[in-house]
């Protein structure tokens, strides 16, 4: 079918993207999604039977499936605002201007906080881009505060407050702190650590290395909070109607973290390690390209990736758009700088990926020489 339309296949070398259509879904997944399509159900029971199971699994109190991390933060900057009342709720995005800021800190501002925003949230940060200290936390929450965000990153860390600190102030004023942590998969200690510190509510992405369904998500954390979610969330009608999961997204969701929670950590950090060691010994010298292991993905998480640093007359802009004409994609670091991830490689596309950089250095060398 695919061939017939001209849907032209990809491979990916760099990390899971929407744009790229997110991870593979598992053969349990799609088996779950394909039972699940056969029947009618009652989705507030589907909701809440998958729910329960996934907080268990993940050891939490209370889960909520929604249609993506993004919906995920929608929904908890609603739920936040809205302090149980389905009155306020159903007005939302207009707020009232009553308790609706979402506090945020300066450095962790990035392309989701228009998902906060969407639900009618205001909001408020606090710090720059250097530094974010106690006294601006303290300073900013108010009788209008209804949550702190924060969003977990390692790009993030320098200039950020440690989320415990943030968990300690906001608590002492009795506010909650949503946490973002859609791509904070391996390590899968994350499902509770967040939670463990005193989180209220933690959001993880379905379709990234969860490899569950691409517009999926999960909301983790404390059960008043969780009975909100499935209140006020899709398919109850308001704001949050428009970040509805399907039952074959709620069940291939569960599917794919109940298949994450068994699986060998281990096992799968050697296996994509083994690859990452293969583009390196393969490309570690070709053209002058200096090869290494690093040990963690793009915002922290523990996979392993191969860092290519091109000798100063090959531009990585240049040869990342070679291997994009070969419909590779690979990472951009800096000018010079290009990185290689096995997380959704196969061995035999590991093959293609270093067949192809090798072919566009070559091109590359002719064309500076
Ligand atoms: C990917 C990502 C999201 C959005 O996740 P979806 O499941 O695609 O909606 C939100 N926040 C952060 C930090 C992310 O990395």
């Amino acid at each position: 079918m695919l061939e017939e339309l001209g849907i032209q296949p990809y491979i990916n070398a760099h990390d899971t993207y929407t744009v790229y259509g997110g991870s593979r879904m598992g053969r349990d997944v799609l088996e779950a999604m394909r039972e699940i399509s056969e029947i009618f159900v009652d989705i507030y029971e589907v909701q809440r039977i998958l729910g329960n199971r996934i907080a268990a699994l993940t050891k939490n109190e209370g889960a909520y499936i929604t249609n993506g991390a993004a919906g995920g933060l929608m929904l908890a900057a609603a739920v936040c605002m809205a302090k149980g009342s389905i009155f306020r709720y159903k007005n939302f995005p207009d707020t009232g201007k009553e308790a609706d800021e979402v506090i945020l800190l300066h450095c962790q501002h990035n392309a989701y906080d228009k998902a906060i925003e969407s639900s009618g949230a205001r909001i408020v940060k606090i710090g720059d881009s250097d530094e974010t200290w106690d006294y601006e936390l303290e300073g900013a929450i108010s009788d209008k505060t209804a949550a702190v965000f924060y969003f977990v990153s390692s790009l993030y860390e320098r200039a950020s407050m440690p989320l415990e600190k943030v968990i300690k102030i906001a608590h002492e004023k009795e506010i909650p702190v949503v946490v973002d942590a859609a791509a904070q998969l391996p390590p899968v200690e994350n499902f509770w650590k967040f939670t463990g510190m005193g989180a209220d509510l933690v959001i993880f992405s379905g379709g990234k290395s969860l490899c569950g369904p691409q517009d999926s998500g999960v909301i983790l954390g404390r059960r008043d909070l969780i009975e909100d979610c499935i209140r006020f969330g899709s398919p109850a009608h308001g704001i949050c109607r428009s970040c509805k999961a399907s039952k074959e997204a709620m069940a291939g969701l569960y599917a794919a973290i109940k298949a994450y929670m068994e699986k060998d950590q281990k096992k799968e950090y050697q296996r994509l390690y083994s690859m990452a060691v293969q583009a390196k010994t393969e490309l570690d010298g070709v053209c002058r390209i200096q090869a290494d292991v690093i040990e963690n993905g793009p915002v922290g998480q523990t996979y392993p990736r191969t860092f290519l640093n091109l000798p100063f007359n090959i531009s990585a802009e240049k040869l990342k758009d070679c291997m994009r004409k070969k419909h590779i994609y690979i990472g951009l670091e800096q000018e010079h700088i290009l990185y290689i991830s096995p997380l959704n490689l196969k061995q035999q596309e590991l093959e293609t990926v270093i067949t192809a950089l090798k072919s566009c250095l070559l091109e590359s060398q002719e064309e500076t020489l």
